[in-house]
């Protein structure tokens, strides 16, 4: 009998007007994820279908669980529209699976099949009842739930349904420049872009020697997280040293961080128009540190007329750390190691600053040539899925 999987889209069904667009860049997703895989992956209206070797179902099972625009998928087995393969390959799947109470529910989108979805549940479920013993049908909470659907050329039989991450593929959206920090927050934030199907760069401003390497790797380890929920993160390394120095020397102390931020900001705008990316994405979460206030943020925000999205404002850092744990990156994220923003930190943070104030107290050092300088140094390191680069270092 033949298995396949059957790949549900969800929410992306919804989208008329590019549904098409979306299923096909889903589909080069999971093939790019599969790639060295023996896997054949053929596309509907509404669902996907993916043929495979059974030695390998665990392993797709777990990369189909990282792919954003999958709501749901199944195992499930094909037959032939008609009622004797379909009672034939459920008595076989009701032989093999345990259980004392069970339901089944049918799908019928092919109209012209010769009994309606309660026939044919009520027909199969006599079906199951004859062929099994001490069983009873549990309309309520069944044991187990066989589900049918039925359709024009071929139908799927399957008892279990697992749940996909949802969201849209990555590169439904164009590119957002992620500000990449070895803290909880930003891995999150990127989490959540790429779940609405943004590609994502990003980026990492250091300032060694006050920052170590360590700092970086711990960057980097986020980043090969991320990267197992798209196809490859290109994380833009950039020097900020003299930069902070600067701040640091000329600066009123209390407005470091504010004018630190701005100088990142320009950084990040620069840096999105090189790569070609619309948004800049970050981790900050309103209130949480003093450069996180809305005075703050607008007086930082003012540098750029670029949109920036903060997926983790509204949320608790509790929230934020549940999601942490859930794509593992809290492990690493809580790794020692200052940064930046740690080893710079003034005692008193304004907490309402004032936008004449910094842009007085910016004007100070030369930012601009600061700036370009950081850009032109900066450098790119290439983040790819281990999974992939193991597969790439065997050929
Ligand atoms: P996180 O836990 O993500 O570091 P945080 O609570 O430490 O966030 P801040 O340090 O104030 O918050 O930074 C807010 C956001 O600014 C971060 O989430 C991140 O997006 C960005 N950011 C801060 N420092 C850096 C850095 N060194 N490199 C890149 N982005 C940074
Ligand atoms: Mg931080």
């Amino acid at each position: 009998m033949k298995k396949i999987i059957l790949i549900k889209y969800g929410e992306l069904f919804t989208k008329k007007g590019n549904r098409k667009a979306f299923i096909n860049k889903l589909q080069s997703n999971i093939c790019h994820k599969l790639k060295e895989l023996d896997v054949k992956i053929k596309n509907n209206r509404s669902f996907m279908q993916l043929e495979f070797n059974d030695k390998d179902l665990e392993e797709i099972k777990k990369r189909l669980s990282k792919i954003f625009g999958i709501h749901a998928y199944q195992v499930a087995s094909v037959v032939d529209t008609n009622i004797k393969s379909i009672e034939e390959e459920i008595i076989k799947i009701s032989k093999e699976k345990e259980f004392k109470t069970f339901k089944v529910e049918t799908k019928r989108s092919y109209k012209e099949f010769e009994l309606n979805s309660m026939q044919l549940s009520k027909y199969l479920g006599g079906v199951i009842l004859k062929n099994n013993e001490n069983i009873k049908v549990d309309v309520k909470t069944p044991d187990i739930l066989f589900k049918v659907e039925v359709k024009k050329d071929n139908s799927y039989i399957y008892t279990d349904t697992y749940k996909g991450l949802g969201g849209y593929p990555v590169g439904s959206q164009p590119k957002g420049m992620l500000m990449l920090s070895g803290g909880i927050d930003s891995p999150v934030a990127g989490f959540l872009s790429l779940k609405r199907g943004i590609i994502i760069d990003a980026v990492y401003f250091e300032a060694i020697p006050h920052t170590s390497l360590e700092a970086r790797e711990k960057v980097i380890k986020l980043a090969e997280k991320l990267v197992e929920y798209t196809n490859e993160i290109k994380l833009h390394i950039i020097p900020f040293t003299n930069i902070q120095e600067e701040i640091y020397k000329n600066c009123n102390p209390d407005y470091t961080i504010t004018i630190m931020r701005r100088m990142m900001y320009r950084i990040m705008e620069s840096l999105a128009k090189k790569n070609n990316a619309f948004v800049i994405i970050n981790g900050e979460s309103i209130g949480q540190v003093a450069s996180q206030t809305l005075t703050s943020m607008s007086v930082i925000n003012e540098v750029t007329n670029m949109p920036v999205i903060r997926p983790v404002a509204c949320l608790d850092k509790l929230e934020i750390m549940d999601i942490a744990k859930k794509i593992d990156t809290y492990e690493t994220s809580i790794l020692p190691y200052e940064d930046c923003c740690t080893v710079f930190v003034p005692r008193h943070p304004v907490i309402n600053p004032k936008l004449e104030i910094a842009k007085t107290e910016e004007e100070k050092f030369d930012y601009k040539t600061l700036i370009n300088k950081a850009v032109e140094d900066s450098f790119i390191i290439e983040i790819k899925d281990k999974k992939e680069k193991k597969f790439e270092e065997l050929l």
